[in-house]
């Protein structure tokens, strides 16, 4: 039996910091056709509100795709401060 992205990203442990550390520019965003990052993101952090992208960034897995999938570079991207964030469990 496989297991989905979905279960996966459920077994992950979070500790979310107060403030997101992905910071889009969201005048860019507005002038964006296809919005692309609402797809590729693994964890759907991000969803179309009306007029704003909007940022679920307690859920981010830190993968690193919308540093590179924003055709307009809109994401200010940095790691969670140090002790917050996804928590990866090895072995
Ligand atoms: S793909 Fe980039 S510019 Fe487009 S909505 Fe997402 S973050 Fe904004
Ligand atoms: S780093 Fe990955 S999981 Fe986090 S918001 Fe960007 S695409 Fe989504």
């Amino acid at each position: 039996m496989s297991t989905s992205i979905e279960d996966k990203l459920y077994t992950l442990t979070f500790k979310p910091d107060k403030e997101s550390h992905l910071v889009p520019n969201q005048d860019l965003c507005r002038q964006c056709a296809d919005k692309p990052c609402l797809n590729f993101c693994p964890a759907h952090v991000y969803s179309w509100e009306g007029d704003h992208l909007a940022v679920a960034f307690e859920g981010c897995v830190e993968c690193g795709a919308c540093r590179i999938g924003c055709p307009y570079h809109s994401i200010a991207w940095r790691y969670p401060r140090g002790g917050f964030g996804v928590m990866y469990k090895f072995g």
